[in-house]
C-alpha cells in the first residue's frame, strides 16, 4: 500500500496551487474576470498616443493603489506597484506597456460585437495592462508572503519612437537585483516569447530648393528622391533566414499640390533575428535612399548638392535570447503543464528585448484571452479564456516569487 505521504504531490506547481493562500487568488481569478474585463474597457477608453501616457497611467496607478501595492510614478512616467517580499534586494518585475500606437484624436471608444470587444489599442496592450490589474487583484486577495519582491509597472515608450525608454528606465532603476522580468504585450496564453528581434528605426529626410510647380520645373524634387529611394530598396531581396522585414511606416513632405516641396521625410523600421544582417540592411537602406536621391539630381541635370539628405535614428531596439534551459522557461512550462495549457516559444520585439540584451532573464507573454487585428483600427479582443492566462500568470510570478515559509 502507498503511504499517505507519497501520494501528495510532488510537483511544486501543484503544490503552490494547493496552498490555502494561493487557492485564494485563483479563485478571485475565477470570481472578477468580468470586473478585470470592465478595468480593461476602461483603460482602453483613455487615449495613450506615445509621449502621451500619464492620463492612462493614473487610472492604473489608482488601482494598483486599491489593490495595496505600494505605488510611485517614475521620472519616465512609469507607473510602479511594489509588494513587499522577505527579500527586498531580489526582484521579479512584470511590465506592461501604457502606450498605443494610435494618435491622440483617435476614436478609442470600445464597442461590442457579440463576446468581441473592439477599439483600437484593446488587445495591444489593454490585454496587457488587464493583466497585471487582476495580477495585482490575485495577489491582494491570496495575502500569500513571497521570497522576492514582486513589483508591477505600467511603463511607458514601448511603441513608435518611445524606444523602451520605460522598460529601459525600470532595468536601470532594478539593475542587478531583478532576477526574472515578465513583459505583458497582448492576449492569448499560448506563447513564450524567449528571443528579442533587433530593429532599428531610421527617419531620412531630404531638403531641396523646392519651387512653383510651373515655373521651376526642373527642379530637384524631395518627395520623387525619396520614392526613387524606397522603390530601389523595396526590389532588394530580403532574407528568410535569419527572418528580416522592413517598413516604410511614414511618409510625410510638401506642402501644396503646385509647389515643389522643399522637404520630405520617411520613417523606416528595420528587423532581423541576425544583429548582423540588420546592420546589413541598415546600410543597404542609406545606400539606397543616397543613390534615389542621386538618380533625381540626374534626372533633372540639377547641381550636386541641390538635394540634401539626412538620416536620424528614432531607436535602435537590441536583440536578446533566453537559453532554452533557463530556469524561468522551465517555471512557466511547469504551470502550463499544470494548467494543461499548450504553448511555443516565440520570437518577437518587445519590452523584453532590453533585459534580454543584458543577460537579465526575461520573457513576453500574452495576458489571456484572444485578440487580433494589433496596430489596426479593426482591433478586437475576446475575454474568453482570459481566467487561464490570469491563474498562469499568478502561478508563474508566485513561483519564481517562492512562498516565504518563516512568515
Ligand atoms: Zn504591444
Amino acid at each position: 500500500m502507498t503511504p499517505l505521504s507519497a501520494r501528495v504531490s510532488e510537483d511544486p506547481v501543484t503544490k503552490l496551487a494547493d496552498d490555502s493562500r494561493c487557492a485564494r487568488g485563483l479563485a478571485w481569478i475565477d470570481k472578477n474576470s468580468a470586473w478585470v474585463t470592465e478595468q480593461q474597457i476602461r483603460l482602453t477608453e483613455i487615449p495613450a498616443p506615445e509621449f502621451g501616457e500619464a492620463r492612462r497611467g493614473r487610472a492604473l496607478r489608482d488601482l494598483f493603489a486599491a489593490s495595496g501595492l505600494e505605488v510611485r510614478v517614475d521620472k519616465t512616467g512609469n507607473i510602479i506597484g511594489e509588494r513587499a517580499g522577505a527579500d527586498r534586494g531580489s526582484v521579479i518585475l512584470i511590465a506592461a506597456h501604457l502606450d498605443t500606437v494610435f494618435p491622440a484624436d483617435t476614436d478609442v471608444r470600445v464597442k461590442r460585437d457579440g463576446s468581441r470587444l473592439l477599439a483600437p489599442g484593446i488587445s495591444d496592450n489593454g490585454a496587457g495592462l488587464a493583466a497585471l490589474v487582476g495580477l495585482a487583484g490575485a495577489l491582494a486577495e491570496s495575502k500569500v508572503s513571497t521570497g522576492k519582491t514582486i513589483v508591477l509597472a505600467g511603463d511607458v515608450g514601448e511603441e513608435g519612437e518611445g524606444n523602451l525608454r520605460g522598460i529601459r528606465e525600470l532595468v536601470d532603476f532594478y539593475g542587478s537585483h531583478l532576477a526574472a522580468v515578465i513583459a505583458l504585450d497582448g492576449p492569448s496564453a499560448d506563447h513564450i516569447t524567449t528571443q528579442g528581434i533587433a530593429s532599428q528605426r531610421i527617419e531620412a529626410s531630404i531638403t531641396g530648393p523646392g519651387g512653383h510647380s510651373w515655373s521651376d520645373f526642373g527642379t530637384p524634387n524631395p518627395i520623387t528622391a525619396i520614392a526613387r529611394g524606397i522603390v530601389r530598396f523595396s526590389s532588394l531581396a530580403v532574407g528568410s533566414d535569419p527572418r528580416s522585414t522592413y517598413n516604410f511606416g511614414v511618409i510625410e513632405g510638401g506642402t501644396s499640390v503646385n509647389s515643389i516641396p522643399s522637404r520630405a521625410v520617411v520613417k523606416v523600421d528595420l528587423r532581423s533575428e541576425d544583429a548582423r544582417e540588420l546592420a546589413r540592411l541598415e546600410a543597404a537602406l542609406r545606400e539606397a535612399i543616397e543613390a534615389g536621391k542621386n538618380e533625381e539630381i540626374a534626372a533633372t541635370r540639377a547641381a550636386r548638392d541641390a538635394l540634401e539628405l539626412n538620416f536620424r535614428s528614432l531607436g535602435t531596439r537590441p536583440a536578446g535570447r533566453l537559453p532554452e534551459d533557463s530556469p524561468l522557461i522551465a517555471t512557466i512550462r511547469g504551470v502550463d503543464r499544470y494548467l494543461g495549457n499548450t504553448s511555443r516559444l516565440e520570437k518577437s520585439s518587445t519590452d523584453a528585448n532590453l533585459p534580454l540584451s543584458l543577460g537579465i532573464p526575461a520573457v513576453a507573454v500574452g495576458g489571456g484571452g484572444k485578440g487580433g487585428g494589433s496596430h489596426t483600427p479593426e482591433e478586437w479582443y475576446d475575454p474568453a479564456g482570459r481566467e487561464l492566462g490570469l491563474k498562469r500568470l499568478f502561478l508563474a510570478v508566485v513561483s519564481l516569487a517562492g512562498t516565504d515559509r518563516n512568515r
